[in-house]
């Protein structure tokens, strides 16, 4: 009797490990920045993605390029967005779109790293150097130390 139910129980685990570890697996092939639990899923598995590479400053699409397959999205603060989908019978491809969520602001003045520094002073005419005294900044046309007539 015991001997008919270890047998029974051994045929049991012989199917189970048959469908376990026989079962095709599928791929997910994920766009970079996805983390998933495993490399492959059986049919009918659910698969977890964290998708932790977030900007502060950009807005994320994460999209199944698979018809048939629909993600569920949910963000957690400590772990980033949790993309939840149940695997079909095929590979999935997983991606993801990015776009900053700031706005171009075409009046925007950018600033140029060639421009020499705004000190607020804006000069109305030539700055030159007295030949006579060597007196510096003079913008009239006559030296404002000795009063020489500015050069050609
Ligand atoms: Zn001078």
């Amino acid at each position: 009797m015991k001997k008919k139910l270890l047998g029974l129980l051994a045929g049991v685990l012989a199917v189970m490990s048959m469908t376990g570890c026989g079962a095709v697996k599928y791929k997910v092939d994920a766009d970079f920045g996805y983390k998933l639990d495993k490399d492959s899923y059986a049919a009918g598995e659910e698969v977890t993605a964290v998708y932790d590479m977030i900007g502060t400053d950009s807005d994320y699409t994460f999209y199944c390029e698979n018809d048939d397959v629909s993600l569920k999205q949910e963000y957690d603060s400590k772990r980033g967005y949790v993309i939840t989908f149940t695997m079909p019978a095929h590979d999935v491809k997983l991606g993801v779109k990015r776009r900053s969520s700031m706005e171009m602001d075409p009046d925007a003045i950018i600033p140029n790293p060639s421009d020499p520094p705004v000190t607020g002073f804006m000069p109305l005419g030539d700055i030159w150097t007295c030949p006579e005294c060597n007196a510096a900044g003079n913008v009239g046309g006559y030296c404002s130390n000795c009063g020489a007539k500015k050069p050609e």
